[in-house]
């Protein structure tokens, strides 16, 4: 989702490429506002022709998902204020996303540790609101139970006619009859107050002619509390006040822990992004580096990011030249080249080259940046629509049409007008399966909280829809199959070009280059496990005192010029493309560990090759149970690797693998992608730097943990833990979760189950409803709380 450069957008891009080209002549500008109170997919379609309908709009982009929208609008016709003003209607409430350029950032050298995301306010605010009419509401339920429930059941039991509500003789006097107009009060606040979120989906969904699940939620609770109230004054008891507080307050409670439950999960992912910069490699006179918290930088002193990482501070690039990607500081997607004396921003991602960069005086930490673009980058997609949404836009129309219906045939025998329309909202009250709204919002929530107690970071229910679809899986082989942890098992060349490659492999991120750096350059021993344990390294790591004047990485390689001499670092076909030449006694070497499983990294200097560095590797050991796994799922299985066939063959002749495809370089692995998409849907699981296009160009990419901030930011499902069998596990919670939601949805028809036979043959009591209410709620409650992968 944060594509680097053109090859990673994804196909669907057509109008957004245009929209780039208009944003670089600098007609446009893009905006993205936080929307509090958007929840389904009609929220997404009405506040996106809301943001059309306004002056200077040029495109809107909803997602419910992440509650945001992405307005690109013309500065001269428009402003941010006024579309946030816009956008306020209705009980939705929109506010500029901070962070990009409106952030209030932190200067590096004051140290304010912001760990905490800080977007919180509103969803507090509103949370509260709700929080107070939930609990004010349920528990004025309680004297209502005490001196209305009695009456109700006598008034059925007692003289056993179904006429029983036809005077008021109950509460005929004294205390009793107090009660009613009270709760006619009371509930008409709850109502208004606790349901407006409710009343507000409805209306728009009715606006949108789209209807879903607010708008059954909303007919019930208004039906029984137009219902009651035209009884009360009728005289009758039969009054349902007690069902329009349950159920709106529970409804209104999961849709907030709903969006609590997305909320924690995208702080999640947020502190993942965080981490890959909660530290940054000091470069010091002595032309060691050193892992240093990045509140500790001085202004003037030289930080190493190497590639696929993101860039730490604020900076001018002191050497050299490199790509970085602006995304999550512009919303824009573009490569754009660096060199020396330019200007570098905190938050940008290196996509090509190394940085050595100078901290720029009073400059921000990318932390704060971070914390609230990552939003940008997640909310491009529109939410998918639900099936209980689904399952409302068919049962509405029956409900209402039989609602109208039977209130006809009621006025034809004469019942007059208040009881025809209270036998109308009757079958509303009994009709409608406002359950299925509370059962969306708990399976939703459950899945996400069971997903991230697992390490598996989505906030976004519907990658778990999509996921359901895969037809092809393709793995990354090198740090994805395999460990990536590697060693040099054997070095064999000049020991003074050793140094040399170990200074030009410190610049490098690829897991070869970090098991070259920590045996062969100085101060090994407390070298940079930074692939191990997830790109934070602890201690210090060195590079070389040579001086490094050129510095180019390549798909299978490093190159550069140290102290005047030119020296290359990579596999075979390397050397070969770049004209070097390479004798047959390294060839030969070089090809023989490859046989044998190994990687052979090839060395050399001035156009000659002059020796290899074989590196070790092993296969994860779950790698096998995952890939077994996925394919009796009939499940494709795809393995992609830049590495050549000779490293295949382990998995060549696996039974679960149907395609290897080695020796692709990374534009061949979008390429394959997409060849891949003409079958169907395809998920790809990587994690290195030169995954992250094919990571961003398949259906769903899953980024493993270990990886780079550019595998985890182009990925739409995050493995925390570097572990491979939590792919298999993601699967399996997305079957769960499916079963799941259809169970809740089932569980959800409970209430209309008991109340629909009972008015059907004239045996519903209010009492009885209640109890339906009661029992559906909590069996819902009760099923989603249970642990998906232990049914
Ligand atoms: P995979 O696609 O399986 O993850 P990669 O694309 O990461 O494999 O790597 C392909 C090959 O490129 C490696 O096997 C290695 O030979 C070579 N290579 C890439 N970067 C470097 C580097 N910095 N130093 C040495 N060799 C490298
Ligand atoms: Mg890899």
């Amino acid at each position: 989702m944060a594509p680097t450069d053109d090859i990673m957008r994804k196909p669907e891009s057509g109008t957004d490429e245009r929209e780039a080209a208009m944003h670089r002549l600098g007609a446009e500008d893009r905006v993205f506002l936080r929307v509090d109170g958007m929840h389904c997919a009609t929220c997404e379609g009405f506040l996106e022709s809301a943001a059309k309908d306004c002056k200077g709009v040029v495109d809107a982009a909803a997602s419910y998902v992440t509650e945001t929208v992405r307005i690109t609008y013309d500065p001269d016709r428009a402003s941010k204020e006024t579309l946030c003003d816009a956008l306020s209607t209705l009980g939705y409430s929109a506010t500029l996303r901070a962070g990009g350029n409106d952030g209030s950032p932190t200067v590096i050298g004051q140290s304010r540790r912001s760990d905490e995301p800080n977007e919180r306010g509103i969803d507090e605010v509103l949370g509260f609101r709700y929080a107070v009419g939930v609990i004010f509401g349920t528990f004025m339920l309680l004297p209502y139970a005490v001196l209305l429930y009695p009456a109700q059941l006598s008034s059925f039991f007692g003289d056993g006619t179904l006429d029983m509500y036809a005077s008021a003789s109950g509460l005929g006097g004294g205390d009793g009859l107090l009660i009613l107009p009270l709760f006619l009060v009371l509930t008409g606040v709850v109502l208004l107050f606790t349901g407006l979120p409710l009343l507000q989906g409805a209306y728009v969904s009715l606006k949108m002619r789209q209807p879903n699940t607010d708008l059954l939620v909303a007919l019930t609770i208004v039906s029984a509390y137009v219902y009651s109230t035209i009884a009360f004054l009728l005289g009758r008891i039969d009054v349902f006040y007690d069902l329009t507080i349950l159920v709106a307050a529970s409804v209104v409670a999961a849709i907030f822990y709903e969006s609590l439950s997305k909320q924690r999960a995208m702080d999640r992912l947020t502190n993942l992004t965080i981490s890959h910069v909660t530290e940054a490699r000091r470069y010091g006179a002595d032309r060691m580096t050193t892992m240093v918290d990045v509140h500790d930088l001085e202004p003037g002193e030289r930080v190493l990011v190497r590639e696929g990482e993101r860039i730490p501070v604020d900076g001018v690039l002191a050497e050299g030249e490199c790509t970085v990607d602006e995304a999550i500081v512009t919303g824009e997607s573009l490569p754009v080249s660096k060199r020396a004396g330019d200007d570098v921003v905190g938050g940008a991602v290196v996509t090509n080259g190394a940085a050595v960069l100078t901290v720029s005086d009073g400059t921000t930490s990318s932390i704060d940046r971070l914390i609230t673009s990552v939003w940008n980058l997640q909310s491009g997609e529109h939410g998918v629509q639900r099936q209980a949404d689904r399952l409302a836009s068919v049962i509405i129309p029956v409900v209402v049409g039989g609602a109208v219906l039977t209130g006809l045939g009621s006025l034809l025998v004469g019942t007059g007008i208040p009881v025809a329309v209270l036998t109308a909202l009757g079958v509303l009250l009994v009709g409608c399966p406002w359950a299925l709204g509370l059962a969306t919002p708990l399976s939703v929530a459950t899945s996400i909280e069971q997903a991230v107690e697992r390490g598996i970071v989505i906030f976004d229910e519907t990658v778990f829809e999509r996921l359901r679809n895969v037809d092809v899986v393709v793995f990354d082989k090198t740090g994805t199959l395999t460990t990536g942890q590697m060693d040099v098992l054997e070095a064999d060349a000049p020991s003074d070009l050793l140094e040399t490659v170990a200074a030009l492999e410190q610049r490098a991120s690829h897991p070869a280059a970090a098991a070259i750096v920590n045996t062969l350059g100085k101060g090994s021993q407390d070298g940079d496990r930074s692939r191990a344990d997830g790109g934070v390294t602890d201690g210090s790591d060195h590079e070389h005192a040579a001086d490094i004047t050129e510095f180019t990485s390549h798909a299978t390689g490093v190159e550069g010029v140290v102290a005047d001499t030119r020296v290359l670092v990579g596999n075979l076909d390397l050397f070969a493309d770049l004209g070097w030449s390479v004798s047959e006694q390294i060839a030969t070497r070089a090809t023989g560990a490859r046989t044998a499983g190994q990687l052979p990294v090839v060395v050399g200097r001035d156009g000659h090759a002059e020796g290899v560095i074989v590196v070790g590797d092993e296969p994860r050991p779950s790698w096998d149970d995952t890939l077994t796994q996925l394919s009796d799922r009939d499940i494709e299985i795809v393995v992609l690797t830049g590495d050549d066939e000779a490293a295949t063959d382990f998995l060549d002749s696996h039974p679960a693998v149907d395609h290897v495809f080695a020796g692709v370089p990374p534009a061949g692995k979008t390429a394959t992608i997409r060849r891949l998409q003409s079958r169907g849907q395809v998920t790809m699981v990587g994690d290195g730097t030169n995954d992250a296009p094919a990571l961003a160009t398949a259906d769903l990419g899953i980024s493993l943990g270990g990886g780079t901030a550019l595998a985890s930011d182009a990925a739409d499902i995050s493995i925390v833990d570097d572990d491979l069998a939590a792919v298999e596990t993601t699967f399996d919670l997305a079957d769960a979760a499916r079963r799941r939601v259809t169970q809740n949805n089932g569980l959800a028809l409970l209430y209309n189950l008991v109340t629909m036979p009972l008015a059907a043959t004239g045996l519903l009591n209010p009492v009885f409803a209640m109890g339906a209410v009661v029992a559906t709620g909590g069996l819902l409650a009760a099923n989603s709380f249970r642990d998906l992968l232990h049914e």
